[in-house]
């Protein structure tokens, strides 16, 4: 067979996978082809040469394998609490074997009687050890080849568990696969001189060791040698792209500092600004006089000021009849956008609109026409600005706030909005680690205010938990007495949406009871209200007609009321920490003491623990954000990896900084030698980039 040809094959002609599988497969794990099922890598090893005695099981034991006869098989409970409990029983004692899902299944197949093999887990539950949905085999079809002291542990999901298609199946595709490789099969995509240089194995080495190492000093090599890989390869791209920007993409020019910019300055400016601020505005200033298309990332801590720095980078654009657009991820924070930054540039004779997914009809095409015509010059709105039929005259910048909740396409998306493509700065909402924002903007140029408005008090953090909940309704009360206003944040997460809303109306009632009116005003904001109604009670409790915000997290971007100065986060546990710290500087914006409360139950996960722990020990959101990112690394949760941040297949970034680094600027060196990789040593990075396209996961699901 012609060897391009044998990893391109489509999944189901593995030999055990078959119509029924390989649906799954596709579905669940987007494995295509032998390609992709090759670049499905195991996130552990196990020792499967070894199998505990039951009398030796302790829940602190990592993975285990057990071997015996399963004495009993029960289901018991009903509906969601339905669970098949199993007895196995060696010569030393018998241990439980639960499942919760894919019960009756499971009922069918497993035998009284018979002989297994177990591998899963061990828990301490009720006092009692138990082992929840183990792999389980029997015996007599054990082995395969694979009771090997390094076994590949590969990620799975639900459903393939129910089909049985647990990593030990995955294992022996894997097993079947390798064997029919060849070295031909894997070319290699490295160039001799980085192979050299680290001492890494040859591609088809690495391939096949990846999946069964030879020995642990091997395994090492070749995990080290995938992780550059791949993370040379993304770096190698977004350098391109970069270069090929900055090649082709002519920046307009904005030479003229005018009339908008210096009466903003001189006239409205309300306070001076940091020497941070006044630093990237430096940086912004020579970008947009350099004749080439800015490209940024701008970072700041929450509440560092980064949105007057944009607006001056507006008015840059302005005094040289530019249009300026500015894109915020969500519709309160368009209008909150727009309604700060309209009296701050009042009397400027400036045209400033709004444009939104709820504003619609003739007002619509209104603006669509003063777009056109030039007639609007600052453009404030959500995704609504970068939709088809939305059309400027002359777009000379656009700022994207709050980036991480767009995806890199539609960042893409508006430089199609003029022939010349406007200079673009990117707003990130919270500091992200290093290692991040060079696999996610590796493309753009950095800048970052690093330093607040002088004269913030630090937020005050507490952890409480409900036994606690009287004394933090009288702090309250202290608090509004004292002219305060206070946030009360509730979670919303998809999946237990309604359980969310619920628990939100409830906790809203409580607070309406022990606050009630006149004394008292209460407002409340979720997504499920129309959004006039939304606007309408943010602009209640923004005037201070009301003292207390109840709300879902759509308040957790970017809001801007200094006088609230009290942050209660319900369920804080059920918080990632960016989210928490996003949260947190919402208050903290005048000059009053502020305060965050984390509410949680009184039982932490051990995570929890930490992300509120962070909280309570820092406000320094580059530290926190680099905790964050080591919290949520892939580890050994399994579905993770899938669910992550970044898609990536096998380095991590909380601890392959170093790699990371190696890998962006080996790609740097070649690329200065050789941009568009022509030399005959860089032809197979070529070629090989062009594969990558079909296995590399789809990177407009980042947000
Ligand atoms: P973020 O970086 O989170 O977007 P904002 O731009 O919303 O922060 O700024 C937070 C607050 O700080 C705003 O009320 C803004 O007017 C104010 N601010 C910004 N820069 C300064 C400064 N140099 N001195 C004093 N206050 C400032
Ligand atoms: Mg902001």
């Amino acid at each position: 067979m012609n060897k391009e040809l044998l990893l391109n094959t489509q999944i189901e002609y593995l030999k055990g996978v078959g119509p029924q599988r390989s649906d799954l497969l596709k579905k669940e794990l987007n494995i295509f082809t032998f390609n992709d099922l090759l670049h499905y890598f195991p996130f552990r090893y196990v020792d499967r040469t070894k199998f505990y005695k039951i009398n030796e099981i302790d829940h602190n034991l990592a993975f285990i394998q057990i071997k015996g006869t399963i004495t009993s098989v029960r289901t018991l409970g009903a509906k969601r609490a339905k669970r098949l409990v199993a007895i196995l029983q060696d010569d030393t004692g018998s241990v439980e074997l639960v499942w919760f899902k894919g019960v009756k299944w499971i009922a069918d197949w497993i035998k009284k009687n018979e002989q297994y093999v177990v591998f899963g887990k061990p828990t301490l539950f009720n006092r009692k050890i138990n082992i929840a949905h183990p792999e389980i085999e029997l015996t007599s079809e054990h082995d395969g080849g694979l009771s090997i002291a390094l076994q590949p542990i590969y990620n799975t999901t639900e459903k393939l568990k129910k089909f049985r298609i647990e990593s030990r199946a995955i294992a022996k595709l894997q097993k079947t696969l390798v064997a029919r490789l060849a070295k031909e099969d894997i070319q290699e995509n490295l160039p001799d001189n980085i192979l050299e240089k680290y001492k890494f194995a040859d591609r088809f080495e690495s391939i096949c060791n990846i999946h069964f190492p030879k020995d642990e000093k091997l395994l090492k090599n070749v995990q080290s040698r995938l992780k550059f890989e791949e993370l040379f390869f993304i770096q190698l791209e977004l350098l391109q792209l970069k270069a090929d920007r900055k090649e082709n993409y002519k920046g307009h020019v904005f030479t003229t500092l005018g009339k908008y910019f210096n009466s903003f300055y001189n006239d409205k400016l309300s306070f001076e600004l940091t020497k941070a601020q006044k630093k990237v505005l430096k940086e912004l200033r020579s970008d947009v006089l350099s004749g080439k298309q800015m490209n940024r990332l701008l970072q700041g801590d929450v509440g560092s000021g980064k949105t007057v720095v944009a607006l001056m980078a507006m008015l840059m654009a302005l005094d040289n009849n530019f249009q300026a657009c500015m894109m915020a991820p969500t519709e309160i924070l368009a209008n909150q956008h727009y309604n700060t930054l309209s009296p701050v540039i009042m009397g400027l004779g400036i045209n400033i609109e709004l444009l939104t997914g709820s504003i619609k009809g003739t007002r619509r095409k209104e603006i669509f026409e003063k777009l056109v015509n030039g007639d609007i010059q600052i453009l404030i709105g959500t995704h609504a600005v970068i939709e088809d039929d939305v059309k400027f005259k002359d777009l000379g910048i656009v700022i994207i706030d709050e980036q991480h909740r767009f995806g890199v396409e539609q960042r893409g998306k508006l430089w199609t909005k003029s022939t010349s493509p406007p200079h673009v700065l990117i707003m990130t909402a919270t500091p992200i680690p290093r290692t991040l924002a060079l696999t996610l903007y590796g493309d753009l140029d950095t800048s970052v205010i690093d330093e607040m408005p002088p004269g913030r008090k630090p937020v005050t953090t507490v952890h409480r938990t409900d036994a606690g909940r009287l004394r933090v309704f009288g702090f309250m009360k202290e608090q509004i007495k004292l002219g305060r206003q206070i946030y009360v944040v509730y979670p919303l997460i998809e999946e237990s949406e309604k359980m969310d809303y619920k628990d939100l109306m409830d906790g809203y009632e409580s607070i309406v009871r022990e606050f009630s009116p006149p004394e008292y005003q209460v407002s409340i904001v979720h997504g499920r209200m129309k959004s006039r109604d939304k606007e309408y009670e943010m602009q209640r409790f923004q005037k201070g007609e009301t003292q207390i915000m109840v709300a879902t997290t759509v308040i957790e971007v970017g809001i801007d009321i200094p006088n609230a100065s009290v942050m209660i986060i319900e369920s804080a546990q059920r918080f990632g920490l960016s989210q928490l710290h996003q949260l947190r500087g919402r208050v903290g914006r005048g000059a009053d003491q502020s305060y965050c409360i984390l509410m949680t139950d009184y039982k932490q996960s051990n995570e929890a623990r930490t992300r509120i722990k962070t909280m309570t020990e820092t406000n320094d959101g580059f530290r926190i954000a680099e905790v964050d990112l080591k919290l949520r690394g892939p580890g050994d949760i399994q579905g993770t990896q899938q669910s992550g941040l970044v898609p990536l297949r096998i380095a991590n970034l909380a601890v392959d900084g170093i790699i990371l680094k190696e890998a962006r600027v080996s790609a740097m060196e070649i690329l200065d030698e050789d941009p568009h990789l022509e030399n005959s040593q860089n032809i197979q990075m070529k070629k090989y980039i062009k594969t990558l396209r079909g296995i590399r996961p789809n990177w407009s699901k980042i947000s």
